[in-house]
């Protein structure tokens, strides 16, 4: 796993959702600052994160009282409030922040949350679920992360038919369009640059990007 260099993010919305992003960026050893418009959340929290302050974060005058503008990494978690959360959405961009993250609550208000400029969204239940159905179905898929619509990320066992071939022999990228990104082998040993002449060995995992259906044609071409 790749650890980030130590940074500052606010976290509104303490839900399920916006508790677990927080306490799990503050056990990384991030600077968090987590918030919420009910006390009882910011209590909850308090011993677990940076800082914790109850505010309601529609009130751009006091999100920039309690230092919004200087987080490197903005994560609105508000949930039920569409309105709320696409307004607190806008404001941490409008207040400078570089990179804010924000939960949608569908696809309409996801596409609603890109228009405005938010730099990702994600729908933590629709990612769940794709993650869940590929591990349920595939037998060669380990893992799935969705890159946008028509992109994923794959974790796959190799084919046996690749086993003792090299990433030039086997010609992924003009066969099935698909590039290998990281070798892993049986020990744990992680190839993250592999090169034309790497060979594919024997309980190898593979990461591989790819379009969803070029990805699928070459697991479905395996199994
Ligand atoms: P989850 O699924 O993550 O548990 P949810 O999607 O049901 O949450 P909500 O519970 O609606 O989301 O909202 C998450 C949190 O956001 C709540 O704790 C709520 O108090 C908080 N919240 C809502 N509006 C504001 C606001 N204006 N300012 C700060 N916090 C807010």
């Amino acid at each position: 796993m790749i650890i980030l260099k130590k940074k500052q993010f606010i976290v509104i919305g303490l839900g399920r959702f916006g508790r677990s992003v927080a306490i799990t960026l503050s056990k990384l050893g991030h600077d968090v600052l987590a918030v919420d418009i009910d006390e009882s959340k910011v209590q909850e929290i308090s011993e677990e994160v940076t800082h914790a302050v109850q505010i309601d974060a529609m009130n751009e005058k006091i999100l920039l009282e309690v230092g919004a503008k200087n987080f490197d990494i903005g994560i609105v978690a508000i949930g039920e409030d569409i309105q709320a959360n696409i307004f607190v959405s806008i404001t941490l961009k409008q207040l400078g922040i570089n990179y804010v993250i924000a939960k949608a609550q569908n696809e309409k208000h996801a596409n609603i949350l890109k228009k405005i400029g938010v730099d990702k969204v994600v729908l933590p239940e629709h990612d769940m679920g794709v993650r869940l159905a590929y591990n349920l179905t595939s037998t060669s898929i380990l893992d799935v992360i969705e890159l946008s619509p028509e992109y994923n990320v794959v974790e796959i066992k190799a084919p046996d038919l690749w086993h003792n071939k090299n990433l030039i022999e086997l010609n992924l990228r003009a066969k099935f369009k698909i590039n290998i990104l990281a070798i892993k082998s049986e020990l744990g040993k992680i190839n993250i640059s592999p090169a034309g002449q790497d060979i594919i060995k024997l309980n190898d995992i593979l990461i591989a990007v790819g379009e969803k259906e070029d990805l699928d044609k070459m697991i479905n071409h395996f199994i």
